[in-house]
């Protein structure tokens, strides 16, 4: 059995986390705010969760994560996206968040989620993580996830920043999912938001019972660490259920097609390693297809692990796993992020000359008031 931490950092993290316990402790759509009373969750493993954040709002928002998991760091109304802000709160309030950490035991791994471009969770991200691997020996993988593009300059920058600092912290592995990417799920904002993170919740979850599961073919976390550490410490996550009896090869095919993917990104030139779990009922598992896919895949990136989970009764589900040795995708938004840079940085300079406001109040001068 498997010791596992999940936290969530900022209203992104939080909201993810959110859904995670929402599914673990069994729920779909329908779970009402109960299911956070009944202590059993459906998943083998032993599951940890811990949410942080300084908009005691976002927090109370949540309704399937215990109040004692739900950890508010004090800083008046959030940060306000600045992440020089958050990175000070969380050095004032560090003890505090890892003796959060520590009451909660040893860990086989953690996973941290948070959004790459708000505030909180982008600054206290790579602090945290830096932190615990000092402290601690189990390795640490971040979820990531990427701003809608048209969100603003502040929310770019944050995101080139914040991705490097993350990078430079020690962690084991990044994995990203893309909002703008994810965008076409549709509805509102708020619909859209549910979409992605239910998304990403699903795929993890599947991760972590694929990782302490008595499969018929195994994978391991060992084998996922490999993964993991293979390119260029960033990846991504496909995933696809099939509603029908849909051949396995089909089933696969679908988890690595732009539709199954949490980022953008062509696996067969982008990968690095990747892991691909099957699981479904035997009658669906046909060895012959799965072996073909998974030497067409291994033929284009390398390494591929398999592990395949026998469910009776279960159409074919797939996961796969897929760190990246480029990122296209990531390279434009660092582009469109650097003008961000810029263009903040003139308007900052504007605004320090005063040009446009001394000329405004130059209008008036040497007058007065005439009645
Ligand atoms: P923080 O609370 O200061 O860490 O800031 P947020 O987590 O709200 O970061 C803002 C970014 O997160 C924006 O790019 C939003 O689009 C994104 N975001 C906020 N809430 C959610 C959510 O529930 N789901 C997803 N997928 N993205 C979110």
């Amino acid at each position: 059995m498997l010791n596992i931490l999940v936290i969530g950092n900022g209203q992104c993290g939080n909201r993810i986390l959110d859904s995670i316990n929402r599914h673990a402790m069994g729920g779909g759509k329908n779970c009402n705010k109960f299911a956070k009373f009944y202590s059993k969750q459906k998943f083998k493993s032993h599951v940890e969760t811990l949410a942080f954040n300084t908009a005691v709002n976002d927090l109370k928002e949540m309704r399937f994560t215990k109040a004692k998991d739900r950890i508010h760091i004090p800083h008046l109304h959030g940060v306000g996206a600045n992440r020089n802000v958050g990175k000070q709160v969380f050095e004032e309030n560090k003890e505090m968040i890892m003796r959060q950490i520590e009451e909660r035991g040893n860990f086989d791994v953690v996973f941290v989620l948070t959004s790459a471009s708000g505030g909180t969770g982008s600054s206290f991200t790579p602090l945290l993580v830096r932190e615990m691997k000092n402290r601690y020996d189990y390795p640490v993988y971040c979820v990531v996830v990427l701003p809608f593009r048209e969100e603003g300059t502040l929310y770019l920058q944050n995101t080139a920043f914040s991705i490097r600092d993350i990078r430079q912290s020690g962690v084991d592995g990044i994995i990203l999912a893309d909002n703008q990417y994810l965008k076409n799920i549709g509805g509102n904002i708020e619909e859209a938001y549910n979409g992605i993170n239910d998304m990403v919740a699903e795929r993890l979850l599947f991760l972590l019972d694929a990782l302490d599961s008595e499969m018929m073919m195994v994978t391991d976390l060992g084998d996922f660490k490999t993964v993991m550490s293979g390119g260029a410490g960033l990846a991504t996550i496909g995933f696809f259920r099939a509603d029908k009896d849909m051949p396995v090869k089909t089933t696969i095919q679908n988890s690595l097609s732009p539709s199954g993917l949490l980022f953008s990104t062509n696996v067969y030139d982008e990968a690095s390693r990747a892991m691909v779990v099957i699981k479904g009922d035997r009658k669906y598992l046909s060895i012959d297809e799965i072996s073909a896919e998974v030497e067409k895949l291994s033929g284009a990136v390398g390494h591929v692990f398999k592990g395949i989970v026998v469910r009776e009764g279960e159409y074919p589900q797939v996961l796969s796993l897929l760190t990246l040795e480029s990122a296209h995708e990531l390279e434009k938004l660092y582009n469109v992020a650097v003008q961000a840079i810029h263009y903040e940085k003139a308007k900052k300079q504007r605004v320090e000359e005063g040009a446009e406001m001394k000329k405004t109040f130059a209008q008036i001068e040497g007058m007065e008031p005439e009645y």
